[in-house]
C-alpha cells in the first residue's frame, strides 16, 4: 500500500488519473474524470485568487448537481474546509449553518440562494457567493462563468495543482449533523479520517472471503467500469464518503439524479447498466417494489447497499430472492464517523441478518455500561467506537466534545451488543432522536420550536412507526390554560422554522403537563402508545 492515500487531496490526484473515463452522469450531460480535474482546479485556483487560506470555510448549499463534487474538492485543494449545509434546511437553519461555521464562500444553487438572499447580511464572515448553473444575481458571481458549463469542463485549461500544503492531520470537512441540545454542530473531519474510508472497505469485502478460506480475489484493472447510482444527498456522510469519494477513487461512474424518484431511478439503472444502487433501507424497499414491476432491467445490479437506520431482518432475504445477482450489503455509521463504520455482505449477512455487521477492520467498537466499564460479549450497552474515521470534534462546541469524545473514543448514543466473533446488533438509541426515511430529527430541536409558540407549555416529540421509512416525528403538546392553538397551526409553525422532514406528521394537543418519571423525564414511551 504503498501509494494508500492520506489525505483527500491523494485521492483527487488518484481519481484525475483515471482520465477520459466517464465519471460524472447528470441527466443527459457527463464529464470525464479529467473534466472533473480541470473544472476542478480551476476553481481551486478562483477561491486561492479571491482570498480563501487554508482553514477557511467554504459552504456548499445545493441539491446533488454535478458542481457539487467540484466545489468540494475546489476548496479541499485550496486548503480550506469543505462546508456541506443541508439543501433542505430553511432559512433560520441556513442561518446557523453559516454563522456558526463562519464560512467566507458559499457555493449554492438558485434554489438555496433565493432563501438566504435576503439573509446575507446576517452572515459577517461571508465574502463571496458562487451560484452554479445560473447568472449572477446582484451581489453574486456565476460559477458557470467561472468554469462553463459541464459539457466544456475539457476544454478547460489543463490546471495546476495550488501550492498548499495539506497534511493528513488537517481538517478538511465540516459535515453538520444534528444534536440533543437542538442545533446542528459541525463534525470536525480531518483530510486522514475522510481518506481512511477507500481504503478500508476493499479490507472488509476481504474478510467475507477469509472467513469462508477463499482466497480473496484480486481486483481486475481491466474489468468494467463499476457503475454508482447516487441515491443519497451528497450533504450527508453517506453521499459524500460512502459513494463519491470511493468512486472517485476507484474510477467508478457516479450517476446523480436531481431527485430520487424510483421510475427515474430504474431507467438510470437501465440506461447506465449500473452495478449498485442503494442508500437507506427505504429506497432498498423501493427497489424490490420496482423489481416486482418488471418495468426494467435491473440486471446489471451487483450489489444493493444501505444503512444509516435500522433495516429488518428479512430485507436481506428478500432482496436475495427479488435479485439473485445481485448482493445486499448494509452497514452502521454516523457523521461523526465520516460514513460507515461497519460493513455486512454476503453469507455472513445472510446467517446474521440482524446485525449490522464488524467494525471495518481499522477501527474498534466496545460495548460499555453506564458506568463507560466495557462488557463482555453478547451484553447490551451504550456502542463507542474508535479508528482513523472518527471525526476530531465538534466545531465551536467544547461542551458537546466532552460528553462525546473521550480518550479517542466516541460515544455514540446506540445501544448494541458485540458477539464474539465481533458482529455489532444495534439494539435500541439512548438518544432522542427518531430516522425517517434515513434523515435523522433530534427531537429536542423539534420540542425547542414547539416550545417557542406562545400557546405551548410543554411538548415532546416521538417516532411514529411507519411500514418503510421506518419512523415518522409526532408530537404531543400541552397548551396554556386559557391559549388555544390548532393543530394545523403548529404545524405551520414549524413547517416555517424547520425542513418539511422534520415537521409533524400528528400532533396531539394535551390540557395538561406531559407525564414525566421522578428524575423529571417525559415518559415518551407511554406517549408513543398515544399514537398507535
Ligand atoms: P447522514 O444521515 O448525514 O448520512 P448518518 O446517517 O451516517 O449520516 P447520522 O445522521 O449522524 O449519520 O446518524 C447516525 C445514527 O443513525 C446512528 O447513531 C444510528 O442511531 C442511526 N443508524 C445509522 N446506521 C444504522 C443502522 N445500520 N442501523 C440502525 N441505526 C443506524
Ligand atoms: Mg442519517
Amino acid at each position: 500500500w504503498a501509494n494508500a492515500p492520506l489525505t483527500l487531496r491523494d485521492i483527487f490526484v488518484t481519481g484525475r488519473a483515471h482520465g477520459e473515463k466517464t465519471f460524472l452522469v447528470y441527466e443527459d450531460e457527463r464529464a470525464s474524470f479529467e473534466a472533473f480535474g480541470r473544472a476542478t482546479l480551476a476553481l481551486a485556483e478562483n477561491l486561492i485568487r479571491g482570498g480563501v487560506r487554508p482553514g477557511d470555510r467554504v459552504a456548499i448549499a445545493m441539491r446533488n448537481l454535478p458542481e457539487w463534487p467540484v466545489a468540494f474538492f475546489a476548496a479541499l485543494l485550496a486548503g480550506a474546509i469543505a462546508t456541506p449545509l443541508n439543501a433542505w434546511w430553511t432559512g433560520p437553519e441556513l442561518d446557523h449553518g453559516f454563522t456558526d461555521s463562519g464560512a467566507c464562500v458559499a457555493i449554492v444553487d438558485e434554489e438555496r440562494w433565493a432563501r438566504i438572499s435576503e439573509r446575507r447580511d446576517g452572515y459577517p464572515a461571508l465574502k463571496r457567493v458562487l451560484i452554479a448553473r445560473a447568472p449572477a444575481a446582484p451581489g453574486t458571481e456565476s460559477l458557470s462563468d467561472l468554469i462553463g458549463p459541464l459539457s466544456a469542463w475539457g476544454s478547460l485549461p489543463e490546471g495546476r495543482m495550488p501550492d498548499v500544503a495539506i497534511g493528513p492531520e488537517d481538517v478538511a470537512t465540516l459535515f453538520y449533523t444534528s444534536g440533543t441540545t437542538g442545533r446542528s454542530k459541525g463534525a470536525i473531519g480531518t483530510h486522514r479520517a475522510g481518506a481512511s474510508n477507500v481504503m478500508a472497505h476493499p479490507f472488509s469485502a476481504a474478510r467475507a472471503f477469509l472467513r469462508r478460506g477463499e482466497p480473496v480475489p484480486v481486483p481486475d484493472p481491466s474489468a468494467p467500469q463499476k457503475v454508482g447510482l447516487l441515491s443519497i444527498p451528497l450533504f450527508h456522510v453517506t453521499g459524500c464518503f460512502a459513494t463519491l469519494v470511493p468512486n472517485l477513487f476507484r474510477g467508478g461512474r457516479l450517476v446523480m439524479m436531481r431527485r430520487w424518484d424510483l421510475a427515474r431511478a430504474m431507467a438510470l439503472i437501465e440506461r447506465e447498466r449500473c452495478t449498485s444502487a442503494g442508500g437507506v433501507p427505504t429506497i432498498a424497499f423501493q427497489l424490490l417494489d420496482g423489481m416486482a414491476a418488471g418495468t426494467h432491467d435491473l440486471s446489471s445490479l451487483e450489489t444493493i447497499s444501505y444503512g444509516g437506520a435500522p433495516a429488518p431482518a428479512d430485507l436481506v432475504r428478500r432482496l436475495k430472492a427479488a435479485f439473485p445477482k445481485a448482493q445486499p450489503a448494509t452497514g452502521w455509521g454516523m457523521t461523526e464517523t465520516t460514513a460507515t463504520f461497519t460493513h455486512h455482505q454476503a453469507e455472513d449477512y445472510l446467517h446474521r441478518p440482524e446485525s449490522c455487521g464488524p467494525a471495518l477492520p481499522i477501527c474498534d467498537a466496545e460495548v460499555r455500561d453506564p458506568e463507560e466499564t466495557p462488557l463482555p460479549p453478547g451484553e447490551v450497552g451504550e456502542l463507542w467506537v474508535k479508528g482513523p474515521i472518527v471525526v476530531a470534534g465538534y466545531w465551536n462546541r467544547p461542551d458537546a466534545d466532552a460528553t462525546v469524545f473521550r480518550d479517542g473514543w466516541l460515544r455514540t448514543g446506540d445501544l448494541a451488543r458485540i458477539d464474539a466473533e465481533g458482529f455489532i446488533t444495534i439494539v435500541d438509541r439512548a438518544k432522542d432522536m427518531l430516522i425517517r426515511g434515513g434523515e435523522n430529527i433530534y427531537c429536542a430541536e423539534v420540542e425547542g420550536i414547539l416550545y417557542d409558540h406562545p400557546a405551548v407549555v410543554d411538548a415532546a416529540v416521538v417516532g411514529i412507526v411507519h411500514p418503510t421509512l421506518g419512523e415518522e416525528p409526532g408530537a404531543v403538546v400541552a397548551i396554556a390554560r386559557g391559549a388555544e392553538a390548532s393543530e394545523e397551526e403548529l404545524r405551520a409553525f414549524v413547517a416555517a422554522r424547520l425542513a418539511a422532514f422534520k415537521v409533524p406528521v400528528r400532533i396531539l394537543l394535551h390540557d395538561e403537563i406531559l407525564p414525566r418519571n421522578p428524575n423529571g423525564k417525559i415518559l415518551k414511551g407511554e406517549l408513543k402508545k398515544l399514537f398507535l
